[in-house]
């Protein structure tokens, strides 16, 4: 009986062999310390226990694709905890990138349009998050690159925490809400700014789609393309550092300075 509830109570365990395996497929984790690596895989081994990964579209995912969505999905929260997570129990894999019907309801007008939509992931308010396996993939297989489509729907997640997706997440410790807007918005408007005067956008001209866009693009790089987020965006890369990463203070992608 004891023995019984010991092993309710003890905390998830993400087995030896499996976590090698998310080690050699995810490089970037290669890049964390130690005790890093053992708290990304405690929480990678609640997710598990916690949320399902349930597949769609003929896809049945192996222990292993779990274990890397999982070990994904917790990478943005290791220092913030998992907590952050909250709100939400399920992530649907696809093969590939899918197709969702869209639909807008104009009030004013009273026009509805509809139009079909290739995704390669999705994040819900309250609701499960969507992903593409083959965009995962492709991520893994160039993982410094600046694009990271689990960092940019976490980023997602985190943004409507507090029930509105409007590029600012409620904030942590020691972080103000007003220093957050103002240093976002005014580095979304250059970025708006020089797009519309014709010039090359430094990111992933995604970003100025709108703000939540924005901060989930700017959290893709800081999580796959830190140096080039620093170069390009030093004040949004900087906040980005308090939000993510309150203890350390680096991207996990980074290393600290001898
Ligand atoms: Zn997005």
């Amino acid at each position: 009986m004891w023995g019984w509830l010991r092993k309710r109570l003890a905390p998830p365990e993400l087995a030896e062999p499996l976590w090698q395996f998310v080690l050699q497929s995810v490089p970037p984790l290669g890049l964390l310390s130690p005790e890093a690596q053992a708290q990304l895989r405690a929480l990678s081994a609640r997710f598990l226990a916690r949320k399902a990964i349930t597949g769609a579209g003929g896809l049945q995912p192996e222990p292993e694709q779990k274990a890397i969505v999982a070990a994904l999905c917790c990478l943005p929260v290791l220092e913030l905890g998992f907590h952050w997570l909250r709100g939400w129990h399920e992530v649907i894999l696809y093969p590939s990138a899918f197709r969702v019907h869209r639909r807008h309801h104009d009030e004013d007008s009273g026009v509805v349009s509809e139009w079909p939509d290739e995704l390669a992931g999705e994040a819900w308010e309250q609701g499960p998050l969507i992903l593409s396996w083959q965009d995962i993939e492709a991520d893994l297989a160039d993982p410094f690159s600046g694009y990271a489509l689990v960092a940019h729907e976490i980023a997602h997640k985190l943004d409507m925490l507090d029930g509105v997706s409007d590029g600012t997440p409620p904030m942590p410790a020691g972080l103000d809400w007003r220093e957050w807007t103002r240093t976002m918005q005014a580095a979304y408007d250059r970025l708006c700014a020089e797009l519309e005067a014709g010039r090359e956008a430094p990111i992933d001209p995604y970003a100025a789609e709108a703000p939540d866009e924005f901060f989930a693009v700017t959290s893709e790089y800081f999580f796959s393309a830190p140096a080039l987020l620093e170069q390009a965006m030093p004040d949004v890369h900087r906040l980005l550092r308090r939000f993510y990463r309150p203890a350390t203070g680096l991207s996990p992608v980074q290393r600290a300075p001898p």
